[in-house]
């Protein structure tokens, strides 16, 4: 049984700014014990959820996987594939995807985003109301939180919370908005408390890396390039990471999936022509032992 896991966590629009205000002790929790880093989005990448998070889950950019907004039409993940399809499907690794935003998860809007991984949770929202969202993204936690505590053989796994994005498009970055995201701390507190519940967790490794794909504007929305919308932000601890280290210089979302394999101890191919580096250099997680 692999030892090396990842569990990667993407809170969608979460504005950096604000963090050191709102009670997040879960995600403190993750940056004390490695770093939380600002992301400058490119300037060739929409500050559109389709585009960051195909990005973040690739390793590539926009001008490769083709996403450019947020319907995924004309998109080439075929050959630019998310890292928890390429594990599944190239190395065999038990992946997970779970998460309630259609175009992600379905074959609806030029999706889905996750092609095949192991396993695939796709619970939406009952309507396109804050309410309803948060109600979707509690569904999604414990859902992910029951995979990750009961599947000894799981190996990766991407989980999505969209209520803080779509608070923030209803209702602005007020107190709503924040409050939203002090919940999904809460759930990114159940899915750290479901690795701790692993059987096999005392001989487990666990990569944790939690990301957002962009800002959003004070009245909400986002798609501009203001330095609210073009400001995300990744925190990971790990294997290599050390903690409280200061973030790595020239952080990217495409870094995300390439940490995901070196996470995972599997070497990097020239050919897949990833745009993201590692956090630390492999050297600093040793590689996966043959079996
Ligand atoms: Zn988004």
């Amino acid at each position: 049984m692999n030892t090396r896991k990842l569990l990667v966590v993407g809170i969608d629009g979460v504005r950096l700014d604000l963090l050191p205000d709102l009670h997040t002790p879960r995600l403190d929790e993750v940056a004390s014990a490695g770093f939380l880093g600002r992301v400058e989005i490119d300037a060739t990448t929409p500050t559109m959820s389709g585009p960051c998070w195909t990005t973040i889950v690739t390793g590539v950019s926009v001008a490769k996987h083709g996403v450019w907004g947020n319907r995924l039409d004309g998109n080439r993940l075929d050959v630019f594939p998310d890292f928890t399809t390429r594990l599944a499907v190239g190395h065999g690794l038990r992946t997970l995807a779970a998460g309630g935003w259609t175009p992600l998860f379905l074959a609806r809007d030029g999706g889905p985003l996750f092609l095949a991984p192991s396993r695939l949770t796709y619970i939406g929202p009952s309507a396109d109301t804050p309410a309803a969202w948060e109600q979707c993204d509690r569904e999604v936690a414990a859902d992910a939180a029951r995979t990750l505590a009961e599947t000894a053989e799981l190996d990766a796994a991407f989980v999505y919370l969209g209520a803080v994005d779509e608070t923030a498009h209803f209702l602005g970055c007020g107190p709503e908005y924040r409050a939203s995201i002090e919940t999904a701390d809460r759930h990114l507190g159940s899915l750290l408390d479901a690795l701790r519940s692993r059987p096999g967790h005392a001989a487990e490794e666990w990569t944790v890396i939690v990301v957002t794909d962009h800002g959003h504007r004070d009245e909400g929305g986002h798609g501009g390039r203001s330095a609210l919308e073009t400001t995300a932000w990744i925190a990971a601890r790990g294997p290599g990471i050390p903690p409280g280290a200061p973030a790595p210089s020239g952080l990217r979302h495409a870094d995300v999936a390439a940490h995901a394999y070196t996470a995972l101890g599997i070497p990097i191919d020239p050919h897949w022509s990833l745009d993201g580096r590692p956090f630390t250099t492999p050297a600093a997680v040793p590689a996966r032992e043959a079996v």
